[in-house]
């Protein structure tokens, strides 16, 4: 009796025996059928999914924007997660840029700017850079007068400052484009100007909400 032989005998003899084998047989069928059915769905995926699976989206690091971040008060950056820069983005308002990002001074004293102004003189609209979703609305009577604080969806906040009006509210949803306010801050005139000497708009960039986590805007915008 050959080995075939011998192997068939145990097969018939015992019903246990095939029975078990059928079930290994119907489990390693269906285990390459799983396996097949992956690969052909991945080869007929489209393009931009099948490039999604294998290739992350350049994300450039935080580390690469440091050299032009805020370290506020001597307290660094706190945050470390990577902004998704997927293009430049538009100008919040279309004005004379009046103060850079960076030291300057102010009153007299020597005071870190972290942000950038932009001024047209009147109650222009500004719009929201990005899409996203105001985290904040309020009034700071010392500095920023009333502000928005927007949290973007590709994972950056932006602050607009001394603005005359909001036509957004805490929780409101914005989209790339949409007006969001009007320019504000001059004392006199304008409602909740804040610590402003005229009309224009402070802008900040943050990682995140925190102000000790401010960038200069001017990475983002369009040149
Ligand atoms: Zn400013």
């Amino acid at each position: 009796m050959n080995l075939f032989e011998r192997f068939a005998m145990i097969l018939t003899r015992s019903r246990k025996r095939r029975k078990m084998i059928s079930y290994v047989i119907v489990g390693i069928v269906i285990f390459f059928g799983i396996i097949f059915g992956a690969v052909i769905s991945i080869l007929t995926a489209p393009a931009e999914i099948r490039s999604s699976l294998f290739h992350r989206d350049e994300i450039k690091r935080i580390g690469v924007l440091q050299e032009n971040s805020a370290y506020c008060n001597g307290i660094p950056i706190i945050d470390s997660s990577p902004i998704k820069i997927i293009s430049t983005y538009p100008w919040p308002l279309n004005g004379t840029v009046t103060c850079q990002y960076g030291g300057r001074i102010l009153y007299g004293e020597d005071e870190f700017h972290g942000g950038i102004d932009i001024s047209t003189g009147k109650n222009d609209p500004i719009i929201s850079i990005a899409d996203g979703t105001v985290e904040r609305m309020q009034i700071d009577k010392k500095s920023y007068g009333l502000y928005l604080l927007i949290k973007h969806d590709d994972g950056f906040y932006t602050l607009s400052a001394h603005l005359a009006h909001s036509y957004v509210r805490e929780g409101e949803r914005v989209m790339q484009g949409q007006t969001i306010a009007l320019e504000g801050g001059e004392p006199g005139a304008d409602p909740y100007p804040g610590r402003s000497t005229g009309r224009h708009l402070h802008f900040e960039v943050r990682h995140t909400a925190n102000q000790n986590s401010r960038i200069n805007p001017l990475i983002l915008l369009t040149k």
